[in-house]
């Protein structure tokens, strides 16, 4: 089955073919055909393209919407110059699988897209207004081009987490809070904390039952998950993402009452202090000069800019935090897994967090963590660390086309 997997958000598509069906599945025998994103969408975009073979391409288009977008990927898909062999015209398409920020707390796992789904997932529009929209538009695409009969499957950010107890979801807040609105934590990169679990238990012949892990995923955005028998027990994204780590413009964890003090220092409406949170803040915030890890890694060693350093040292220090505090709170992991742009690109990064780890038994070693290359797997600890660092590239599609199909068998989720 060739899975189309559309990842919509409020300025750019991106989108992945994989081939897979339960036999693949079985042998992880998957294969990806092709790949790319739009991004600017409403102006001039930019259509980056690559098929398996080929080197990435990149184009300029006017595009007004998510759905012009779907379109514009679409007719590259079947056209000629795509040179994806597989897919000759839409109907080799034979199903799509979305990833959907917010499932709140009606879906615990990936669903079939019906009305009443449909329906599920605009409810959550007030949790994640700034991203469910986006998803419900990518879908709504997708019907309006393939019609009804083609299979579509949302994959939520948020149901890896729905096995979080209350006394790590709840707030101290006023309980009527919750029962009126639902506040609680959620946690997101579900997907993606889900996956490097299942490859960390593949990679060691574990059983879900064994796996006992702190996920990192450190890229644009960031989260740590704590996974106790293969299951999510606590993350640090909360009801929205703008919680727990430094991000690369968000600023994870503050003091609640800061918010108001900036509204009225700075002469700023509720709705713009949170977008200073969203916006301006992390990374970008702390060194005034960017949100991108890379730049400011070689701006570190070229300047040594005070800022720059202080932007890394609250970063790793945040990070090195909540795994410390996970660790406590599931009593102990065999691992800490790294993953994203940051946790899977920067020795650096993984070096200063792992650099005071060592009374939780976690030894990095030097060599293995410096010589990892991009895109690869792997052993950073010592032999003798009774706590283990790994890298694993994270694959949140792969997950999304195999649930996109088991979905459509209505085969049980392997979770
Ligand atoms: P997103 O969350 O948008 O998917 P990514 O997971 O691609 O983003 O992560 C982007 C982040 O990864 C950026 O901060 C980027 O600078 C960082 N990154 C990528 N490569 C490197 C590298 N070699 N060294 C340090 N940081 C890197």
């Amino acid at each position: 089955m060739n899975v189309l997997i559309l990842n919509a958000g409020s300025s750019s598509l991106k989108f992945q073919v994989i081939a897979t069906d339960l036999d693949r599945i079985k042998k992880a025998s998957d294969e990806r055909l092709c790949r790319g994103q739009v991004e600017r969408i409403g102006g001039e975009a930019i259509v980056t393209v690559q098929n398996k073979n080929g080197p990435r391409r990149k184009l300029t288009a006017p595009i007004r919407d998510v759905a012009a977008a779907l379109d514009y990927v679409l007719r590259w898909l079947a056209s000629d110059t795509s040179e994806v062999a597989e897919i000759r015209s839409l109907g080799d398409l034979h199903a799509v699988g979305h990833r959907v920020v917010h499932g709140g707390e009606m879906f615990h796992e990936s669903a079939l897209i019906t009305d009443d789904v449909l329906k599920g997932i605009e409810d959550c529009i007030d949790l994640a207004p700034l991203h469910n929209p986006n998803n419900i538009k990518g879908i709504l695409a997708v019907r309006e081009i393939f019609g009804r009969q083609t299979p579509q499957v949302a994959v939520f950010d948020t149901a890896f987490h729905s096995t979080i107890a209350e006394q790590a979801y709840l707030y101290a807040l006023p309980y009527h809070l919750y029962r009126r609105h639902r506040i609680r934590r959620y946690g997101f990169h579900g997907t993606s904390h889900r996956y490097v679990a299942y490859r960390y238990r593949m990679l060691r012949s574990l059983t879900r039952e064994q796996t006992n892990l702190v996920t990192l995923h450190l890229g644009n955005g960031c989260s740590a998950c704590a996974i106790r028998g293969g299951r999510s027990v606590d993350t640090s994204m909360g009801m929205t993402p703008l919680e727990g780590l430094v991000m690369g413009t968000r600023s994870g964890d503050l003091d609640p009452a800061i918010l108001n003090l900036m509204a009225s220092k700075e002469g700023l409406s509720p709705h713009e202090v949170e977008s200073v949170l969203n916006t301006q803040s992390g990374l970008l915030g702390i060194s005034g000069l960017t949100n991108d890890m890379k730049v400011l890694e070689d701006e570190l060693k070229v300047h040594d800019d005070r800022r720059v350093r202080l932007a890394i040292e609250i970063f790793c220090y945040r990070a090195r935090k909540y795994v410390g505090a996970f660790l406590a709170a599931m009593g102990g992991a065999d691992a800490v897994i790294f993953t994203g742009g940051i946790g899977e690109n920067s020795p650096m990064i993984r070096g200063r967090i792992c650099e005071g780890l060592g009374w939780a038994g976690l030894k990095l070693d030097q060599g293995r963590n410096e010589q990892m290359v991009a895109r690869g797997e792997g052993q950073i600890s010592t032999d003798d660390s009774t706590l283990n660092a790994w890298v694993i590239p994270t694959d949140e599609e792969l997950l999304i086309a195999r649930d996109t199909v088991r979905c459509i068998l209505g085969e049980p989720h392997p979770g």
